[in-house]
């Protein structure tokens, strides 16, 4: 790992970091991205500092078996706890992008689920569920992600906000954005008498249908 070059992935981190801003996705520094870099290391945007000012070193480098350890200039994000856990109960999770986003913590302060009100729900899993409240960056929070984030790829935290994931960060930042999309659409659905729900079966098949749906030969 020594000669490793990190810069494409702190660019990356960067890169997303920003787009939560210019998308409408987070106001001010609320919000985080954070990405993996292998099985014991991951890289994080630094609390409290603005996106568009971002430079390469101001990207924080967290071990994941000693997540306190500050390494290089700037304090990680304020939630380093809650992206720790994921990784390490979750091989399978790449990346993470942390949102503050509308509707869907409209959805979250409700306490309510973002239900399969769109078969684009199948990417991430069969609903969006909510984590039971806990103080922003304690551990607290951490565990209560854990509980239920044993499956799926997005969470919401109630009165928070959300919590996507995926293999790469343009994935986990695409689940964000549907996530935002599905809480929106639900909303809107409530006004024409409620939205009609996909059952199970019916996200598998879309699941299914999915693993054909790109321009690879036939
Ligand atoms: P950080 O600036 O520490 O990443 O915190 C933002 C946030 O959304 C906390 O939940
Ligand atoms: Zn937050």
């Amino acid at each position: 790992m020594e000669n490793f070059d990190e810069d494409p992935l702190r660019r990356n981190v960067i890169e997303f970091a920003q787009r939560l801003s210019s998308e409408g996705l987070s106001m001010g520094t609320s919000g985080n991205v954070s990405v993996r870099i292998d099985e014991s290391r991951f890289l994080i945007t630094p609390t409290a500092l603005p996106y568009d000012s971002l430079e390469l070193q101001d990207v924080c480098l967290v071990d994941l078996n000693h997540p306190e350890v500050q390494q290089g200039l700037r304090k990680p994000s304020s939630e380093t706890p809650m992206h720790t856990a994921v990784y390490l109960a979750r091989p399978d999770i790449h990346a993470l992008v942390h949102t503050h986003s509308l509707y869907a913590t409209a959805f979250a302060c409700a306490g309510k689920p973002v239900s399969a009100v769109h078969y684009i729900v199948a990417t991430m899993g069969n609903e969006i569920p909510v984590v039971p409240y806990r103080t922003y960056g304690s551990p607290e929070l951490a565990d209560a992600v854990m509980q239920t984030f044993r499956t799926g790829l997005g969470v919401l935290l109630q009165n928070h906000g959300v919590l996507a994931a995926g293999k790469t960060l343009q994935e986990a930042f695409y689940h964000a954005t549907t996530i935002e999309y599905l809480a929106h659409l639900s909303f809107v659905a409530q006004s024409l008498g409620g939205p009609i729900l996909l059952s199970a079966a019916e996200l598998d098949t879309v699941r299914e249908k999915f693993k054909g749906y790109n321009q690879n030969k036939l």
